[in-house]
């Protein structure tokens, strides 16, 4: 009697995983290496503790787990991200059957995923490279999953994933095919990327209201409360309110001692890399991958706050309206950093011809991920729209929501600055949004400059677009031009 799936890597995703799939009603075969000097008894361990008495069973010789495996073989690896993938895909390929599914559901990056979908594909088998959110609880009740590469295997693997898969409040499962090759890494790693903004944008609203507003952990905690009841509803946004008022066994607030030097794992980072290899903007999530990092130099701030003395003096007559304020810079920067998200996920489908559907994914993050909101229904609205916006903030329901919020988000920003107090994402948002409304921008002067110094050419107003044109500037430079190519 053979079973349904096979799952590889026994700590924490895959252990929850495999849970969760028996927990529907699935027959799971589970491995785990065994190395000598790295932690030994993991797949025992598991078998007679938490999958005691399930319909999951372990091996601890990769052979025998491939064959307890009914065809086509559908094995999902849940191991450490980079080499591991590369090296247990070679130990499985001789054991494989043609038309075998590979599954790494892993945080691989997305061009390790494109060209192991090649290579499985050349060998007789699918590859899916997929992103899988929602840590720990997600594995176990419920996650975000974003598959792609080998579409033959999707409908193989589909009642499996999306039974897993947690479910939106309308309840459709959080797992939709993305697209080929590493597309589904491709969102996953996106996805984190937004993640970074959204908590470094909630981190500046407790940091305003902390400092110029003077407001204690429980009052902080009643306005995130609140904030969780309208438009900004999200996970983040609740457990931010859970945390503002979490007390240690000491019995004091446990936000107030933890050290102010914030870590990274390198999702966010590549989510900037890759926006750039795009040409494409990504500032808020650039910032706060940024922001992480200056956090990381407490002895450096140290020293230059002692060089640089300041003070926030501020005395705010209303407080009402300035919580006001502070939403209106936080939903409007909200609204930036997902809307240059999606523009990416735009270029990179259009570059890689991916076909991503954008309403699709945003649905996909609705559930089970950290940055679950109700927020992405109007963006699945609105990439739905039967005139489908150049950009997500020209979608008819978006320029009225940004209208509303630039009063109090310029002014709360402007206030910060004037304050001395850094509010690096709400303003990197806010100067996002002028540029991009802008019809003229000082670039010409960056042509020029271009131009003046190493022959790059520029194009003409008074010209067609397209004809490029070189200046002798001094009168001594030659005509020679340098090519007009863009990175
Ligand atoms: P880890 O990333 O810590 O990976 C540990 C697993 O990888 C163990 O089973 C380990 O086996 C195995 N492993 C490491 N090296 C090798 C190798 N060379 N060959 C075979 N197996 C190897 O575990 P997580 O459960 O945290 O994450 C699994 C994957 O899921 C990672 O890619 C991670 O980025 C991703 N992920 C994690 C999330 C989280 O919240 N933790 C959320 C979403 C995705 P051994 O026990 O023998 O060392």
């Amino acid at each position: 009697n053979k079973t349904d799936i096979g799952l590889i890597g026994l700590a924490v995703m895959g252990e929850n995983l495999a849970l969760n799939m028996e927990n529907k009603g699935w027959h799971v075969s589970v491995y785990n290496r065994t190395v000598p000097g790295v932690e030994e008894g993991v797949v025992e361990r598991f078998v007679n503790g938490r999958a005691k008495g399930k319909n999951i069973e372990g091996y601890t010789d990769i052979k025998a787990f491939v064959e307890s495996i009914a065809i086509p073989r559908k094995i999902m690896m849940m191991v450490r991200a980079g080499k591991p993938v590369d090296e247990l895909m070679e130990q499985l390929f001789p054991l494989l059957s043609p038309g075998d599914i590979l599954i790494d559901g892993g945080n691989s990056n997305y061009e390790d995923t494109n060209r192991r979908v090649k290579l499985a594909e050349s060998k007789g088998f699918l590859f899916i490279g997929s992103g899988v959110s929602g840590g720990e609880e997600g594995a176990l009740n419920g996650a975000s999953i974003m598959p792609g590469g080998s579409e033959k295997a999707w409908l193989e693997v589909k009642p499996i994933l999306q039974s897993i898969a947690a479910k939106a409040p309308d309840g459709t499962p959080c797992c939709e095919w993305v697209g080929p090759a590493g597309a589904g890494h491709f969102v996953k790693m996106i996805h984190n990327g937004i993640e970074y903004g959204d908590m470094q944008l909630i981190a500046e609203a407790y940091w305003v209201m902390k400092n110029l507003l003077d407001l204690n952990n429980e009052e902080m905690a009643d306005v995130f409360e609140n904030w969780n009841e309208g438009k900004l509803r999200s996970y983040l946004i609740e457990i931010t309110s859970n945390i503002l008022r979490h007390k240690d066994k000491a019995g004091g607030y446990l936000i107030d001692k933890i050290l102010d030097t914030a870590g990274q794992k390198g999702t966010g980072k590549w989510s900037v890399i890759n926006a750039m290899e795009l040409g494409m903007p990504l500032g808020l999530i650039a910032t706060a991958v940024f922001e992480r990092s200056l956090s990381a130099q407490k002895d450096l701030r140290h020293l230059a706050s002692r060089q640089f003395l300041h003070s926030h003096v501020m005395s705010v007559c209303n407080k009402v309206e300035f919580v006001k304020e502070i939403f209106s810079a936080l939903y409007a920067s909200k609204l930036v950093s997902y809307a240059q998200g999606f523009a990416v996920l735009q270029r990179a489908s259009d570059t890689f011809d991916w076909q991503l559907n954008l309403a699709s994914i945003a649905r996909m993050w609705r559930g089970g991920c950290i940055i679950r909101s109700i927020f992405l229904n109007d963006i699945a609205a609105a990439f739905e729209a039967a005139n489908k916006p150049e950009h997500l903030l020209l979608a008819p329901y978006f320029q009225q929501e940004i209208k509303t919020l630039i009063p109090g988000w310029k002014k709360l920003v402007a206030e910060a600055m004037k304050e001395e107090l850094p509010v690096p994402a709400f303003s990197s948002a806010l100067n996002y949004f002028y540029s991009l409304i802008s019809v003229e921008l000082p670039a010409n002067l960056v042509q020029a400059q271009r131009d003046y110094f190493g022959a790059h050419t520029f194009e003409r107003k008074d010209e067609l677009r397209g004809q490029f044109f070189h200046e002798n500037w001094t009168g001594h430079g030659g005509d020679t031009k340098s090519g007009t190519y863009n990175v």
